[in-house]
């Protein structure tokens, strides 16, 4: 079975790029991802906005090699943060993502993974600003 992938990945060649955050801070989710390149990457970062604040990347779950990573409970410590502090209840219906089969958030958490997904680049942004 291929890897899971990790939904808050940086924008590096290989990535695959899964959603871009709209005007109202949410994310809307791409039919298809789009693997990204260097010409890409270097194009994002001469934006005033980091590509990380503006789109969402997913790449191969790093698991241990990231800081996330619980090693006490061998999964990501970060999507249960996620889900407790925006407490949002999944809807019956989940709203179509082009990487789910593979995402490591959903694989852990289930639609409440989704349900607290489409903010996540703008609440990391804020709790930066505020922090
Ligand atoms: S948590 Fe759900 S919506 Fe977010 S990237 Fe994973 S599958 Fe997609």
């Amino acid at each position: 079975m291929a890897s899971l992938l990790c939904p808050s990945s940086t924008a590096k060649p290989g990535a695959a790029l899964f959603g871009i955050q709209d005007d109202t801070g949410h994310i809307q989710y791409l039919e298809e991802t789009v693997i990204i390149d260097q010409v890409f990457v270097d194009t994002a970062r001469q934006q005033v906005r980091q590509p990380e604040e503006r789109f969402r990347f997913a790449s191969n779950c790093a698991k241990s090699g990231c800081g996330h990573w619980s090693l006490q409970n061998s999964n990501c410590g970060l999507v249960g943060k996620i889900v407790e502090a925006m407490n949002r209840q999944a809807d019956a219906t989940l709203i179509a993502c082009a990487i789910r089969t593979r995402c490591r958030w959903y694989d852990q958490e289930g639609a409440n993974a989704c349900a607290n997904c489409d903010e996540v680049v703008r609440n990391i942004r804020t709790q930066e600003v505020m922090a």
